[in-house]
């Protein structure tokens, strides 16, 4: 399917803060891949909380529609307010259910230069990305001895399986085919119980064997986070609810320096969205110092998702090479370049 399109579409949302620094960069470097991909056709799409403050809307519905016409896209990130603001929610979450992108998928790879030292990792977190405390059913209400606030928590077996099935496919495409469940089954026996109970059994449902060969453990995220921090080598793909996988997934970031160099893809069964695991950063933003490494590389996981493995190699190889050098990178890897002389670095490697 992939040789029989003419051109890419791919709809870029930048959104707020640094996001409007790195989804550009990621669109160059896209750019500059020449034949290995079909002729990418970009569309620029708006979303987030500054589109939310002067349009009244966080996600458009030309930004959805759009993307319903789109193979692909590039989001960068949003800025959420911490105190609700009212008629705001987000826009990427939003994108998640109407996209149907139930699976978040978050490869954390040490760079080859700490390799020595510590342990080397290479792991990917798989998230649920639909349900979970995600569902946004809080209530609160006044009681004689104060508020009391609930939210609600959806776990169902279809979730459960499809994102399971993910994980197994991606493990199935690693040399160590290992997959290790995260829950807290101890405590929320229930619900979690359930999630760790369907993804148990996904290979009992697969045909003629196709996970036979796949070693699945797991363990309770309280003890995984732990673990993670002393022995990272452990783990190969990693599967979680959407809060459990959310929380993983940024403190595995923080094993290989920066945020600045870990990308994700939000992927469901008919479209894939590249975005950087890093938020909006409104510390650094409108400076330029901004890592573009990370929207690179979600813009090769998108593109290797989509199999266009030779243009996703490329991408990597290029990050990969620029890190290793160590001559031009942004400060947040301890460097002193700027965000547009660490995506010139990528493009002449490309
Ligand atoms: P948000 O609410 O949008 O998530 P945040 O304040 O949590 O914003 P993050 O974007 O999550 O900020 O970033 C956390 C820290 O990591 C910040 O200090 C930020 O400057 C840094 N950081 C994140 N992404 C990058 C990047 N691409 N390049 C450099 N530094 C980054
Ligand atoms: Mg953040």
């Amino acid at each position: 399917t992939t040789a029989a399109r003419s051109s890419l579409k791919i709809g870029l949302i930048p959104a707020d803060g640094i996001g409007k620094e790195v989804i550009p960069a990621a669109r160059a470097a896209i750019e500059a891949l020449g034949s290995d991909i079909p002729k990418p056709e970009f569309y620029n799409l708006d979303a987030g909380f500054e589109c939310f403050a002067s349009t009244g809307t966080a996600l458009p519905e030309e930004t959805v529609e759009a993307l319903q016409d789109s193979h692909c896209a590039l989001f960068g990130a949003v800025s959420s307010p911490i105190t609700k603001v009212t008629g705001y929610s987000s826009p990427i979450v939003a994108l998640r259910k109407k996209l149907d992108l139930y699976a978040n998928v978050r490869p954390v790879v040490s760079v080859a230069e700490n390799a020595q030292e510590k342990p080397r990792v290479d792991l990917v977190v798989v998230r649920e990305n639909t349900e979970c405390l995600y569902v946004k059913q809080e209530t609160i209400t006044s009681t004689e001895s104060g508020k009391e606030a609930r939210a609600t928590r959806l776990i169902t077996e279809r979730a459960s399986r499809r994102i399971g099935r993910l994980a197994f496919e991606l493990a199935l495409g690693r040399p160590r085919q290992l997959v290790t469940i995260i829950h807290k089954s101890n405590v929320l026996s229930v619900t979690d119980g359930l999630f760790r109970e369907t993804i148990r059994a996904v290979p009992r449902f697969a045909e003629n064997g196709r996970y036979d060969n796949i070693q699945i453990e797991e363990q309770i995220v309280d003890s995984a986070v732990y673990r993670l921090f002393r022995e990272p080598q452990i783990y190969d793909v990693m599967v979680a609810p959407n809060l459990y996988g959310d929380i993983i997934s940024d403190a595995a970031a923080a094993l290989v320096g920066s945020l600045g160099l870990v990308p994700s893809i939000n992927a469901g069964d008919n479209f894939v969205m590249g975005e950087p695991v890093h938020g909006s950063a409104p510390d650094i933003a409108g400076r330029g110092i901004a890592n573009p490494l990370a929207s690179i590389r979600s813009a090769a996981l998108m593109l290797r998702h989509l199999g266009y493995l030779n243009g996703a190699d490329r991408l990597d190889k290029a990050v990969d090479g620029v890190i290793r050098e160590g001559q031009v990178l942004t400060p947040d890897l301890g460097g002193s370049s700027k965000t547009q002389e660490v995506l010139d670095a990528v493009l002449k490697k490309i």
